[in-house]
């Protein structure tokens, strides 16, 4: 690798590391998708695998802009946090919603990791007044925010209370309250009661009384 002379040189080679993982999120979701069991989990993964390849084509439009062919070079932060991730998805689980609150767990690790490096990335672009790298990137950076936004709502309105609900001893939610209480505030008040299994529908019956 040549020295890293100029901030425009840095820039080029985070793109290249961009390039990497973005590419390499392209075949590391399908398997999250595949191994999770919430419909609700699923969906908003599909849905950001299909942000990811747009992704992929954005950092190209990025060399694009600098007039340079994409270039990727691994990005061994991402490669750790699939490797990872591959392992969590595949290991022996009681009950499905464990697995499901795993898959959060790993899809939220890269979604702050491509957060933090793409702020780094807009931050070099900005001061070399490259706006139209700003532009798309902050356009990718928007969606991986908004992704892990989702996905703690979705941790927090279903999967995790479903992993929850495996365990013999019963949790006393964060709050103090029991967590039958806090299910029913969930599943009424949230509106995803559809999304309830019929142990909580079970639940709520005992919980509304
Ligand atoms: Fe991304
Ligand atoms: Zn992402």
């Amino acid at each position: 690798m040549p020295a890293i002379d100029s901030l425009r040189t840095l820039l080029v080679e985070q793109l290249k590391a961009l390039y990497d993982a973005e590419k390499r999120l392209t075949k590391a979701i399908p398997k999250l998708i595949k191994n999770a069991t919430n419909d609700e989990l699923k969906s908003a993964l599909r849905e950001h695998l299909e942000q990811t390849e747009e992704h992929v084509a954005r950092v190209e439009h990025a060399f694009d802009e600098l007039d340079l062919k994409p270039k990727a070079k691994t990005c061994a932060g991402m490669k750790g946090l699939v490797e990872e991730g591959d392992e969590q998805v595949v290991a022996d689980y009681d009950d499905d919603g464990l697995r499901d609150a795993a898959i959060i767990g790993a899809a939220q690790r890269v979604e702050h990791y491509e957060i933090a490096a793409y702020g780094t990335t807009i931050a070099h672009a900005r001061l070399l007044e490259l706006d139209g790298i700003v532009a798309l990137l902050e356009e990718t950076l928007d969606e991986e925010k908004a992704a892990d936004r989702r996905l703690t709502e979705i941790a927090e309105n279903v999967v995790n209370l479903e992993a929850a609900s495996s365990d013999e001893e019963p949790m006393p939610a964060p709050s103090g309250r029991q967590y039958g209480s806090r299910r029913g505030l969930v599943i009424v008040g949230r509106g995803v009661g559809t999304r309830a299994s019929a142990s909580d529908r079970g639940r709520v019956r005992r919980s509304g009384r």
